[in-house]
């Protein structure tokens, strides 16, 4: 046990990913956190993935190297990139035969920290069962962290005093050292010894000192037929409800010479290279890049493009790539909201940029949308079928002339409050209110050839809505919903009916106060403890001009001060 003070042990870490194996080892943060651990001096590294739920009795958490119970291990480490991960949470933990409650744990237990996208937004839903969080990107981080635990290792310090010393290291968040104090529903104080005390989330500055890519090749996982490069973090766009846009701020790129240098390894593995990073079309040299791939014989698979900034000779890279699908991403119908959502593109735009891609020998377009945005109207709902059809017109008139008929394939989401962004203040809209602008949608569209609609439920995006603006508070219906899933019992039936006398008795926050309720700008927000560099009064500036469909122009990070990330 890491309490043990034991000379010259390896200090044991398992990395625990809170959901399925597939989708674990498909996911480069969880990858990259696996070779900082396993390279580490002094430690080893084992993983765990959540086992299955086949309704026979919660199983063990073993470890995938040597099948030993996680538990064993010193540390308990657990990598979430999404919030509806936060529901697994308690599986991991009873898995790996610990008490819940990180005030029920003691010096037999194993640390329990987490990391990853989801606690860099709000760790709060899940505060109360782990004893750290590392927050922000690992790659620095991580090995100050670890040589922190040899050195407290070494001098035998208690689990408090661990506790204690680790929250002075940048990054590092002990949540029992604050204590949330309410007034009734509403969160208005946060006291205890470290009261006060922000928790800056942690930046690497140059992405090319730290490639990341894929480290294990796999078949079985997502994105397994792929050699996954990250080419950028953050984006200069700052559309407002996207949490990607705001909390890696500022806009990192890596350079071509050095991407290309990974293109080198990752075709010697694989034949396809996804390019990932928020925003591909505006990466420095991207249209080169891909014509590289091409030139050793690869495909190049970015991720999501800007219309705007597909340019000719990209969309003639992705022809040469014969990539059959790509992915631009208008997010909503009309002009007047996509000035809402500060999506600085126009419909002429996207228009081209689908007629250029077709030209180009791509096959099929994938588009995203979203419903229940901050101030939408019902026309702005009907202006995404009237878009679709206006670019199918297009598309096809274009693939006609080449020969070939695509499919447009539509994924509609459903808005959901995000904080660290300008619409963290913002309620999601009723489920019922979502499910009719997406029957209102397949009525227009559904009978229409060549276009496919993938809806996603609204139940969903409530339950990410839950774990996303939470609180403390959250972690008893993390635990019923736990305890209700040992019984097979629905999440949404757990969270919805049939309970509500069971959750007064329970003490349980009605979760409509956290997903159907507007935030008042002088309410203190679960996450105003981490410091993202991002002023809080440039968020409510940025939402107020959203509110008057005023646009912002895309950063500039030679220049600009005016969110404070820079
Ligand atoms: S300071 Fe300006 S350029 Fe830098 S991230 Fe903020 S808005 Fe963008």
């Amino acid at each position: 046990m890491l309490f043990t003070p034991a000379r010259g042990r390896r200090t044991g870490v398992c990395l625990a990913y809170p959901n399925r194996y597939s989708l674990g080892m498909g996911n480069l943060g969880f990858q990259t956190v696996y070779r900082i651990l396993a390279t580490a001096p002094g430690h080893y590294c084992e993983r765990a993935f959540l086992p299955e739920r086949d309704g026979s009795p919660p199983r063990r958490l073993l470890t995938l190297e040597s099948g030993r119970p996680a538990g064993e291990l010193d540390v308990l480490a657990l990598s979430i990139s999404f919030e509806t991960d936060y529901l697994n949470v308690p599986a991991m933990l009873e898995g790996a035969g610990l008490p819940l409650w990180s005030s029920e744990r003691d010096e037999r237990h194993p640390l329990v920290i987490a990391g990853g996208s989801a606690v860099f937004l709000n760790p709060e839903p899940i505060a109360d069962f782990c004893d750290l969080f590392l927050i922000g990107e690992a790659e620095e981080m991580l090995p100050e962290f670890l040589a922190f635990l040899d050195a407290a290792r070494e001098s035998g310090a208690s689990r408090r005093q661990i506790l204690e010393e680790a929250a002075a290291i940048a990054g590092v968040y002990a949540p029992r050292l604050y204590e949330p104090r309410y007034e009734g529903p509403r969160l208005v104080d946060v006291g205890g010894p470290r009261a006060g005390c922000g928790v800056e989330r942690r930046l690497v500055a140059d992405l090319d000192r730290f490639p990341t890519t894929t480290q294990i090749l796999a078949e079985d996982v997502a994105f397994g037929d792929m050699f996954l490069i990250e080419a950028s973090r953050g984006c200069q766009w700052g559309c407002r409800f996207c949490a990607a846009g705001f909390m890696y701020r500022p806009l990192r790129t890596r350079s071509v010479e050095s991407l290309t240098a990974d293109v080198e390894r990752g075709l010697a593995g694989r034949s396809t290279i996804g390019l990932v990073g928020a925003e591909m079309a505006s990466l420095p040299g991207i249209a080169a890049l891909c014509d590289a791939i091409a030139d050793r014989g690869g495909r190049a698979s970015p991720a999501s493009l800007k219309a705007d900034c597909i340019s000719p000779a990209l969309a003639a890279a992705l022809g040469r790539n014969r990539s059959r699908t790509v992915t631009i991403a208008p997010e909503a119908g009309s002009e007047r909201m996509r000035r809402v959502i500060n999506k600085n593109l126009r419909e002429a735009e996207i228009l081209r940029a689908a007629e250029m891609l077709v030209g180009e020998g791509v096959r099929d377009l994938k588009l995203y949308f979203m419903v229940g945005l901050p101030s939408e109207r019902d026309a702005d709902v009907e202006a995404i079928a009237d878009l679709t059809l206006a670019i199918r017109e297009r598309f096809l008139g274009k693939g006609k002339e080449h020969g070939r008929i695509g499919r447009l394939t539509l994924s509609v989401n459903n808005f959901v409050p995000k904080p660290w962004t300008p619409f963290q203040w913002d309620p999601m809209i009723e489920v019922g209110e979502a499910k009719g602008k997406l029957a209102r949608l397949r009525a227009r569209l559904g009978p229409v050839p060549n276009v496919d609609l993938e809806g996603e439920s609204p139940r969903e995006a409530y339950l990410q809505t839950l774990l996303s603006r939470g609180d403390r508070r959250i972690a008893g219906w993390i635990v019923e919903l736990h305890r209700g899933a040992q019984r097979g019992e629905s999440w949404w039936r757990a969270l919805r009916s049939g309970r509500r006398g069971k959750r007064a008795a329970a003490g349980l926050v009605d979760p409509d106060w956290f997903v159907h309720r507007s935030y008042d700008y002088a309410e203190r927000l679960p996450w105003d403890f981490i410091d993202h560099r991002v002023r809080k009064l440039y968020l409510r500036t940025e939402r107020e001009k959203a509110l008057r469909a005023r646009e912002t122009p895309p950063c500039d990070v030679s220049t600009c001060k005016s969110c404070g990330a820079c």
